[in-house]
């Protein structure tokens, strides 16, 4: 059904956003793919992507900076009009709030929020003139609940949260039920298997096995006891593409075991 649509992924050279990647050219987009990595990384992440018959390309840019987002929407918009843009990319670092060094602070802000003000003030206002638009922003179980030593992470991932409210109510009466119309959600996962959380894992050993940190990790917040898959966030974001989820939006949409529930 995302024939003839292209659809931009930030933060799609790995994990979750390469997933979705993955999904929406399964669905027939055309996929923009963004991220860093050796060009080993990056080669292997666009063949993947593009072993689903729909064309891959990948787009380089640093997206903590503004100057570089600019030139990476415009090289894209030049080899499609954006209909779907996935705002992935993001970091995170954990440590005391009194630790946090400063240019943490400045990096995750301008990755896990900035760059997405800057995507979607980009690309909106083309959705809107087309009739048809979806902004999915994976943001987190910390857009809706905090966690400690997390500081610039939730910060970041409840501000994307509040951002996504304020575009979905501007572009909410454009296109139609026919078109699909324009949506802004975000997605907000609990604990994903990927190399983001690697290092808490390992933090949670305790002298034991991966497997122990695993545990450990769920058992403090996930009551499900399980993680999720980067496809299974990728399977949501693809439904949210769909016309009938054209009154899906202004959603955060946990998948987070029970998580939030608590
Ligand atoms: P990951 O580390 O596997 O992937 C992160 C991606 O962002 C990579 O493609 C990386 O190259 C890219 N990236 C990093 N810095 C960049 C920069 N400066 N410019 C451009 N791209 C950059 O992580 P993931 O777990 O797949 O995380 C993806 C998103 O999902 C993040 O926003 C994260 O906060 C969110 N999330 C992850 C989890 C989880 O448990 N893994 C849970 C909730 C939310």
């Amino acid at each position: 059904f995302l024939q003839g649509r292209t659809a931009l992924v930030t933060g799609s050279t790995s994990g979750i956003g390469l997933a979705i990647a993955q999904a929406l050219a399964a669905a027939g987009a055309r996929v923009a793919v963004n991220g860093l990595g050796t060009p080993e990384q990056i080669a292997s992440a666009l063949a993947s992507v593009a072993a689903t018959g729909s064309e891959a390309r990948h787009f380089a840019a640093d997206l903590r900076r503004a100057d570089e987002i600019g030139t990476l929407l415009d090289a894209v918009q030049a080899w499609g009009a954006i209909d779907v843009l996935v705002n992935c990319a993001g970091i995170q670092h954990a440590a005391p709030l009194a630790e946090q060094p400063a240019q943490k602070w400045d990096d995750i802000i301008a990755l896990n929020l900035s760059a997405a003000f800057h995507t979607m003030q980009q690309t909106l206002p083309g959705m809107a003139e087309r009739g048809y638009g979806r902004v999915v922003n994976i943001a987190s179980v910390h857009g809706l609940v905090a966690s400690k030593n997390k500081a610039p992470y939730v910060a970041s991932k409840f501000g994307i949260v509040g951002l996504s409210k304020v575009a979905a109510l501007e572009y909410a009466s454009a296109g139609s039920r026919d078109s699909g119309g324009v949506t802004v959600n975000c997605v907000c996962p609990g604990w994903v298997e990927t190399p983001l959380i690697e290092p808490q894992i390992q933090a949670h050993r305790n002298g034991g096995s991966r497997e122990d940190g695993v545990r450990a990790l769920l058992e403090e917040k996930q009551p499900s006891l399980r993680m999720s898959l980067p496809e299974d966030i990728a399977s949501m974001v693809v439904w949210l593409c769909r016309r009938e989820a054209h009154n899906v939006t202004a959603a955060a949409l946990p998948m987070d075991g029970g998580w939030t529930a608590q």
